[in-house]
């Protein structure tokens, strides 16, 4: 037996407490991400073997003489293990781990446990050298060297699958990746200096301390770099040849995953970069969607002009655990354009331009519920224009087609940009003006066929001089409807019509005024 050696067994104390408190960690903060569960075991496996050789350095009593020694390496066979899982889930070879495959990797540490604690009778594990192993277990027969071959196997497929996943990885997953991979170099460091003999710990097993490193950089790993928690679930979902754009976002808004489409539209971003990157090129996401864990919207991007239909939806896990966001978006520019056309057709009329009479009274509705509801007045001015008839028959029906297009631009242009026109039919248009009095609404109607009467109007080759007479109401009496209203702009336009044509008439008071010519 060694003399105790306090400064060894409270170095190991310390590492084996931060083993298990950074598994209790993992266990409770990082339970989601991929390969969690076998950091867990992994930093497990340290702690046992880090506390369990530390209190074989106290020299407290045992069971039998060599006890602590023989249960610390339990931890020591669990290591291997535990770190070729946590490789083979890291880079993607989960497919490998099927029971079969499982059994073996727990029978192995469980037999050369068993061998260990048995050796007495069968001396198959130390080979009778059981006295030369004293502070730590170095040497020994069949079992023992088999194990060493085996355990240094299992970190070498652990290695090179670090390896070849750190090639493989791009942006954030190299470094996640460069850490393990430094991690699993110390362990090797530890072996170089032990073999040249310059272990700094005469006498002891520097091995638990390096692993003990190499397990607490892995678990850096996983916390500092949370990506890969949410890849496997994104990347099943993604079809890289979609046409869709996709982006992955993780629980701190940062850009994890996207497909070529979505790298397409958000040029300068790269895997890796928090979501105020993609801000640059998607403002009106960033700003509207921050914070939306589940949303469809449609936005409009400006040049070009392009129209996306939008979502967001949450990445869960298996136990509905939120891992970050999935931003999914289809171009639909030649859609809403085509839609766009068709709501132009379905509200304009085709030879003016202006609305249509079914889309003016769609409006006037709404209009007419704000008025009564912030108890504002609103007015219209009902128009026609006076002997149109005249103008086809001498200047032909093309012409007044030409004259009534043109007329309906002057009309669009003196009008307010809250006012509503439309053509009401035939040579008749109409103007709603909100939150309008009946005068302010006489005054507009007034100077607008002053306007319509001085402005000769271009034909097909000639200028046509025209006057309008309009109709004129406002709704400010009580006990008033829009029918009510359309039907009073009508009577006062056929009052300017009786009076002679080239006038506002403002119903209400029955004032009739002369516009001059
Ligand atoms: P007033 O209103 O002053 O009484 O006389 P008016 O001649 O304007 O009235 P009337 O209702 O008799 O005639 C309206 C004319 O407007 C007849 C019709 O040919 C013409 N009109 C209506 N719609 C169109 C159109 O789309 N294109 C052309 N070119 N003419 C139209
Ligand atoms: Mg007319
Ligand atoms: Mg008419």
């Amino acid at each position: 037996m060694n003399p105790p050696n306090y400064l060894y067994s409270g170095l190991l104390f310390a590492a084996g407490l931060i083993c298990l408190v950074v598994s209790l960690l993992t266990w409770q903060l990082r339970r989601p991400a991929r390969g969690s569960v076998s950091l867990v075991v992994l930093l497990l496996a340290l702690g046992w073997w880090d506390i369990t050789y530390a209190i074989f350095w106290a020299d407290l009593p045992g069971l039998t003489p060599y006890f602590w020694l023989d249960i610390t390496y339990v931890g020591a066979v669990i290591v291997p293990t535990s770190l070729l899982v946590f490789a083979l889930q890291l880079n993607g070879g989960e497919n490998w781990l099927k029971p079969p495959v499982i059994v073996v990797l727990c029978l192995e540490p469980l037999l050369v446990t068993l061998a260990l604690w048995s050796d007495p009778w069968h001396n198959l594990f130390f080979g009778g050298q059981r006295e030369m192993n004293a502070g730590m277990i170095l040497n020994g027969g069949a079992v023992f060297w088999g194990n060493v071959v085996y355990s240094y196997a299992l970190i070498l497929m652990a290695f090179v699958l670090f390896l070849r996943g750190f090639f493989k990885a791009t942006g954030l997953y190299r470094k996640q990746a460069g850490m393990i991979l430094l991690g699993l170099g110390i362990t090797w460091l530890n072996s170089i200096i032990f073999v040249l003999g310059k272990n700094p710990l005469p006498g002891a097993d520097n091995t638990p301390f390096s692993f003990t490193l190499t397990g607490l950089f892995f678990a850096h790993a996983l916390f500092r770099y949370r990506l890969l928690d949410v890849v496997p679930i994104a990347r099943s979902m993604l079809v890289d040849s979609m046409s869709d754009g996709i982006v992955v976002l993780d629980s701190r808004n940062r850009l994890v995953d996207m497909n070529p489409v979505a790298s397409e539209l958000l040029a300068q971003a790269q895997i890796g970069d928090p979501l105020e990157k993609i801000e640059e090129v998607l403002p009106e996401i960033v700003r509207q969607f921050h914070d939306k864990d589940n949303l469809s919207a449609e936005i409009m991007l400006e040049n070009p002009t392009r129209y996306l239909d939008l979502r967001i939806s949450p990445v869960v896990d298996s136990r509905q655990q939120a891992l970050g966001r999935l931003i999914v978006w289809r171009d639909i520019t030649q859609l809403k354009l085509l839609q766009l056309e068709l709501n132009e057709l379905a509200t304009r009329d085709m030879l003016t331009h202006a609305y249509n009479r079914r889309h003016f009274e769609e409006l006037s509705r709404v209009e007419w519920a704000r008025s009564v509801r912030f108890s504002h007045s609103m007015s219209l001015v009902l128009l026609d224009i006076d002997h149109f008839k005249e103008v086809n028959d001498s200047q032909g029906h093309q012409t007044g087609d030409l004259v009534l297009a043109e007329f309906a631009k002057l009309c669009e242009q003196a009008k307010r940009d809250e006012d509503i026109f439309a053509r009401w039919g035939g040579e008749e248009f109409i103007f709603l003006l909100p939150e309008t009095e009946g005068m302010q609404a006489f005054l507009f109607a007034r100077r607008l066929g002053k306007l319509i009467s001085e402005t000769p109007i271009k034909g097909n080759d000639s200028l046509v001089n025209i006057t309008c007479s309009l109709g004129v109401t406002s709704s400010n009496t009580t006990d008033d409807s829009l029918e009510a209203m359309f039907q009073r702009a009508d009577q006062a336009l056929y009052e300017a019509k009786r009076a002679g044509r080239n006038r506002a008439v403002l119903w209400e008071d029955k004032s009739k005024e002369a516009l001059t010519p």
